[in-house]
């Protein structure tokens, strides 16, 4: 008889349920992942409650989670870089191999990429998968599954520093500090970043930004963030804006946050499409926009400065759930009860 597993099945918004699917088949490159440890990320609770994001439309039952880590338990006949028994953070997307943009080593642009839980892609809320091995990545003993799957949202943080062309002793101003807020100030100063003011507008999460190394934080409740932040500044604003926050108001106050010939990094994705700009101002002020989307060969690197202590993300992590508690996890995620930042769900 058939292997069946357990899986959690998102069939229409609000509606997710606790499932049996088949064992997936192994092609020559996979591993076989017994699955351990899923992030709830804030697109997985789009999805669940509304049934999409954007243009991706949740059409056909959809398994969602991509932020994970699991243990390899079998692998095809052409797999030499991972063996049964190793404990893997899991690269969520996998894209083509082919096209200009994967040959030009930015295959996070891939038109063709399969990413977890990105409709139609199932994700990693179930017991097993099949999972090309070369996006498998060792984790070290002293990393637990839980900070292993919290390598993919510090990747896109870090991601961020570099594309942003940051360097040692730059003051960086980062808007919003969820999740992804957060990873990016780890990874700017294990960039060398001089001063680190973390905005926010919710005082434990300002709090936690103190916690993990921002030397300001500012509620944008209480201040204008972008006198704030020029107060700091000797009056210049931050030579490097990372907005993460993902708001209209928010996006269009990095141009107050930046210092003139500074650099805007712009992470979030806002609800709407087109948001107003400053367009005159900036090109006089030479402000540069950089825009960064999930990462890109970058994932040992993270696993790296994550091992070495060169990075802490383990304050993030704020509550756990099991598997058969998901959509309980997706509740307190959802409504950031109990503070919750990041939540964890063990399988
Ligand atoms: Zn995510
Ligand atoms: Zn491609």
């Amino acid at each position: 008889m058939e292997k069946k597993i357990k899986a959690f099945i998102l069939h229409s918004p609000g509606d997710m349920r606790l499932e049996e699917i088949a064992m997936p088949q192994l092609s020559p490159d996979d591993a076989l992942v017994k699955v351990k440890s899923v992030g709830v990320c804030g697109s997985d609770v789009h999805y669940y409650r509304n049934g999409r994001i954007g243009s991706f439309i949740v059409k056909d039952p959809l398994i969602l989670g991509h932020e994970c880590s699991g243990e390899v338990v079998s692998v095809g006949p052409d797999v030499k870089n991972v063996k049964p028994g190793d404990r893997v953070v899991m690269e969520p997307g996998i894209p083509c191999r082919k096209c200009w943009y994967c040959k030009n080593g930015r295959y996070n642009m891939c038109p063709d990429i399969v990413f977890m839980a990105t409709p139609p892609h199932h994700g990693s809320m179930v017991e097993y998968m099949a999972w090309p091995a070369d996006f498998l990545f060792k984790m070290p003993d002293s990393m637990s599954f839980q900070e292993g799957a919290l390598v993919e949202p510090f990747a896109v943080g870090l991601f961020s520093t570099r594309r942003s062309g940051l360097y040692p002793s730059a003051s960086v101003a980062i808007l919003g500090a969820g999740p992804i807020g957060l990873s990016a100030l780890e990874a700017v100063k294990a960039m060398g970043a001089g001063q680190v003011i973390s905005i926010d507008v919710i005082p434990n999460r300002l709090e936690l930004a103190r916690q993990m190394g921002a030397t300001h934080v500012i509620n944008a409740k209480e201040k204008n963030a972008g006198q704030a932040v020029k107060e700091l500044t000797n009056g210049e604003g931050a030579h490097f804006v990372f907005e993460t926050a993902g708001s209209d108001m928010t996006i269009q106050q990095t141009v107050e946050i930046v210092r003139d010939g500074g650099t805007v990094v712009l992470l979030g994705l806002p609800p709407q499409l087109e948001i107003k700009m400053p367009i005159v101002e900036s090109v006089i002020r030479e402000v540069n926009f950089v825009t960064s989307f999930r990462y890109c060969n970058i994932f040992e690197e993270a696993i790296t400065l994550m091992a070495h202590g060169k990075v802490n993300l383990k304050p993030l992590l704020t509550h756990e759930f099991a598997f058969k508690d998901t959509l309980e996890a997706f509740d307190v995620s959802e409504h950031q009860k109990d503070s919750a930042v990041k939540v964890m769900i063990n399988i």
